[in-house]
């Protein structure tokens, strides 16, 4: 959204090594802790942030598992920095760092002719926030093929989730506040062509419902439970309040999409919070429906 202040300390690990150290060293200053990832479904308020921010910008790689190493995929890597990976047609899995691009991933999958990532395209951000917010639409959520998760629990220990032992939902992992560090993804082979085909359709058909080359934080609401609203999304139901183009200075409800609210150049994170109650209490008034945020505020008193 191009909005907010600064965070009073930042850090940028390179490595899974140095994320688990990066977390221990905030844990141990009893500092509050926040993951940034691409900041793509994010908003953080003006002024100073309180607390530290550790950014995965650097943690960014992304490989085939080597062969032999069965599940435990991220450690092989780890370990040994680049191995030989297996032939794609023996094990179409690729592992990721939190920090590895969302479209970066698609377009690597599509390289390789390997299906299930298509669903991602156009959604901006990286695997670990992908992966804890279970990024994606109607075709398809990233944990669709998620296999395994290395998350770093609350008391510094790293563990391995399998896609069993986690209860992922609509927009929400449910991995309760652990770390994302890297994640096994389970793909299908297909051929190049065919995927990057696939992708680009979903790609294109995105780009013309949404305000792509706006600055804007994704959808601003959660779709509320299709009982309550006769089926309607957030965006549909903020339209047929006549709420587009409503705005607070620069900040402006997306002509093209009701749930996107855009930034048209110098907007305070104030405007848009304000903006964001101006929405819902006039959607609650209309239509009783009290609309959930989906996007993250970052603000020093929650
Ligand atoms: C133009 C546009 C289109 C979009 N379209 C879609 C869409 O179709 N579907 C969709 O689902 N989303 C969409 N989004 C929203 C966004 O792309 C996704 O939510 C994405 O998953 C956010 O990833 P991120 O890395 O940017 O997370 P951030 O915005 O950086 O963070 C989001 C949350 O994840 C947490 N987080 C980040 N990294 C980690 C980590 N390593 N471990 C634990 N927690 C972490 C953060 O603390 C925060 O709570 C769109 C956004 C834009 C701007």
């Amino acid at each position: 959204m191009r909005v907010g202040g600064q965070a009073e300390w930042l850090l940028e690990p390179a490595t899974p090594d140095e994320l688990c150290r990066a977390v221990a060293a905030v844990r141990e200053r009893g500092l509050r802790l926040r993951m940034l990832g691409g900041g793509a479904n994010l908003l953080v308020a003006d002024g100073l942030l309180e607390g530290c921010v550790i950014a995965t910008a650097r943690l960014r790689r992304v490989f085939r598992p080597p062969p032999g190493e069965g599940e435990d995929a991220h450690s092989a890597a780890d370990a040994t920095g680049r191995v030989a990976p297996a032939p794609v047609e023996e094990d179409p899995r690729l592992v990721a760092w939190c920090g590895a691009s969302l479209p970066g991933l698609v377009r690597r999958a599509g390289e390789l002719g390997l299906s299930g990532l298509e669903m991602l395209a156009g959604v901006p951000g990286h695997l670990g926030g992908g992966v804890a917010m279970n990024a994606g639409g109607r075709l398809g959520w990233m944990w669709d093929v998620v296999e395994h998760v290395r998350v770093l629990d609350a008391d510094g220990a790293v563990r391995d989730l399998a896609r069993e032992e986690c209860a992922p939902a609509y927009r929400d992992g449910n991995l309760g506040g652990r770390i994302v560090v890297s994640a096994v993804l389970r793909l299908e082979l297909d051929s190049s062509a065919a995927v990057r085909e696939r992708g680009r359709e979903i790609l294109l058909a995105k780009n013309a419902v949404q305000p792509v080359v706006e600055a804007s934080s994704g959808c601003i609401f959660k779709n509320p439970d299709p009982e309550a609203s006769a089926g309607r999304t957030a965006g549909e139901l903020v339209d047929a309040c006549g709420l587009k183009g409503l705005s607070r200075g620069a900040a402006v409800v997306s002509p093209l999409h009701g749930n996107f609210i855009v930034n048209r150049g110098g907007a305070s994170a104030g405007d848009v919070f304000g903006l964001i109650d101006d929405v819902r209490e006039r959607v609650a008034e209309a239509t009783g429906i009290a609309l959930e945020c989906e996007v993250q505020q970052w603000r020093n008193e929650d």
